[in-house]
C-alpha cells in the first residue's frame, strides 16, 4: 500500500537545527529554531514548574481518565489568565484542554470546518508557517491580509484594516494575540480597538492564536487584544498555548476556547468541539494541565511564575535595545531601531534569502530563510559581532 505514497517536504527548521549541529565553528550562532534560551544558551525548566511537579508527584492519587475537556481546573485558571477583569461574559465561554497551541489550532479548525464547511480563513502576510497546514489539513481554505510592511518593519495597519473591512460573515480571520511570529511586529492598542470594530461591523469570524502570552509587554498588556475583542463581538476562538510562558514545550499543553452567542449555543458548540477530540485522541494528558492548575491556582508559585516570565521578557527586551543600539552606533542610522520596537521572540529582519545564506556560511549566524531571528539566541557578548554581520549582509 505505501507504494502510493511520495516523500512529503521536510520540516525547514529541523533542517536548519541539524546543519547548525553539524558546523564545528566555535563562533556559530543559533537564531534559528523557536524557543526560548537563557544566557546559558539552555532552555530552562522554570523553578515555578519544578515546584509545582513536585506537589504533583508527592500527592498525586490516580492516573484515572480525565474526561474530553481534560483538566477542569486547568480550564477555569486559564479563562482566568486569559479574560482578567475584562468582563467578557463567561456563560457564552466554553474551554477545553488540548496537546499545545498547534493541538488547540487543529481543534479549532476542524470546528469551523464543521460550521462552514470549506470556510476561507484570513491568515497575515506573512505568519506562523504552520497555520496554513492546519486549515488545510481541517478542509478549510487559506488567504491572507496585509500585514508586515517590509520597508518600515511595522504593521501595515491602514491596508490591514481596509482588507480587515471587506470580509463577510461568512470567513474567519486569524489574529496573533500578541507576539507576533515571525515579524516581531504587533498592533498598539488603539489598533486593537479598530479592528474589535471592524470585526463587529463585518460580522466575521476572530481567531485568535495566544501563543506568547506574558512574552511581549506583560501579561495585562499583551491580553489587551484578546479581551477586547472577546468583549466586543458574538462570537469568537482562542488558541491558547502554556508551552512559551511555562516552559513546557515537550509536554503539549494548550487550550481551545470558544465564545458563542448565547449560554445555549456555547453548549452546542462545545458537544461539536467535544466530539472532535473524542474522535481524535479521546482525552489530553495531564501533566502539563496540572502544572499550570498548581501554579495559577497558589499565590506563592504564581508570584515565582510571574517573576520568572517577567525576567524572561525583560531579557529580550534589553537583548533587543542593545542589539539596536550596537547598530546604530556603527551605521549612524535609525534602520534597524525596530528590533527595539519589535516585541516577542521574534524580529524579521527583511533581508534577502541570499544574505541569509551568506550569514550562515561567512558567520555562522543561523537564522530561518524569511530572516526571522529568534532575540533570545543572541548571546549578549556577541551583540557587537551580530551588529556588525547584520550590516553587512544588508548592504
Ligand atoms: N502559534 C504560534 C504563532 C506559534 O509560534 C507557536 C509555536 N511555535 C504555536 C502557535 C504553537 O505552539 P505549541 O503547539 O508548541 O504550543
Amino acid at each position: 500500500m505505501f507504494e502510493t505514497l511520495t516523500k512529503a517536504p521536510g520540516d525547514k527548521i529541523l533542517a536548519l537545527m541539524g546543519e547548525y549541529a553539524a558546523d564545528t565553528r566555535s563562533s556559530k550562532v543559533d537564531l534559528g529554531v523557536g524557543v526560548y534560551k537563557d544566557e546559558q544558551g539552555v532552555t530552562p525548566v522554570m523553578s515555578s514548574v519544578r515546584k509545582a511537579e513536585e506537589r504533583i508527584l508527592a500527592n498525586e492519587k490516580t492516573k484515572t481518565y480525565l474526561g474530553i475537556a481534560g483538566n477542569k481546573g486547568f480550564g477555569a485558571a486559564v479563562l482566568d489568565l486569559v479574560l482578567g477583569n475584562s468582563g467578557v461574559n463567561r456563560s457564552r465561554i466554553r474551554i477545553a484542554q488540548a496537546p499545545g497551541g498547534t493541538g488547540s489550532l487543529w481543534i479549532l479548525m476542524q470546528l469551523i470546518n464543521r460550521a462552514r464547511p470549506g470556510a476561507a480563513v484570513y491568515v497575515s502576510d506573512p505568519t506562523w508557517a504552520n497555520h496554513n497546514p492546519i486549515a488545510i489539513n481541517s478542509g478549510l481554505k487559506v488567504a491572507t491580509y496585509p500585514y508586515f510592511d517590509a520597508a518600515t518593519r511595522a504593521v501595515k495597519f491602514d491596508a490591514m484594516l481596509a482588507a480587515l473591512d471587506r470580509l463577510t460573515t461568512e470567513d474567519v480571520v486569524l489574529l496573533h494575540g500578541c507576539c507576533h511570529n515571525p515579524t516581531g511586529a504587533n498592533l498598539t492598542h488603539e489598533q486593537w480597538d479598530k479592528v474589535a470594530q471592524s470585526l463587529v461591523r463585518t460580522g466575521a469570524l476572530p481567531f485568535i492564536d495566544l501563543a506568547y502570552l506574558g512574552f511581549g509587554d506583560g501579561i495585562e498588556a499583551d491580553a489587551y487584544g484578546t479581551r477586547k475583542i472577546l468583549s466586543a463581538v458574538p462570537e469568537a476562538l482562542v488558541a491558547f498555548s502554556g508551552s512559551k510562558n511555562f516552559g513546557l514545550y515537550r509536554e503539549r499543553i494548550g487550550a481551545a476556547i470558544l465564545l458563542a452567542r448565547s449560554p445555549d449555543e456555547a453548549d452546542v458548540t462545545n458537544s461539536q468541539l467535544l466530539n472532535i477530540i473524542r474522535g481524535a485522541y479521546s482525552q489530553p494528558p495531564d501533566h502539563g494541565a496540572e502544572i499550570i492548575r498548581t501554579i495559577l491556582e497558589d499565590a506563592s508559585l504564581r508570584a515565582e511564575w510571574e517573576a520568572e516570565l517577567a525576567q524572561m521578557r525583560n531579557r529580550m527586551i534589553a537583548l533587543r535595545e542593545k542589539l539596536a543600539s550596537a547598530i546604530r552606533e556603527r551605521s549612524n542610522s535609525t534602520d534597524f531601531d525596530f528590533v527595539a520596537e519589535h516585541r516577542g521572540m521574534f524580529s524579521l529582519l527583511g533581508l534577502t534569502p541570499e544574505a541569509v545564506e551568506h550569514l550562515k556560511a561567512e558567520n555562522g549566524v543561523y537564522m530561518t530563510s524569511d530572516s526571522r531571528i529568534n532575540v533570545a539566541g543572541i548571546p549578549e557578548e556577541r551583540v557587537g559581532d551580530l551588529a556588525d554581520a547584520f550590516l553587512a549582509a544588508a548592504r
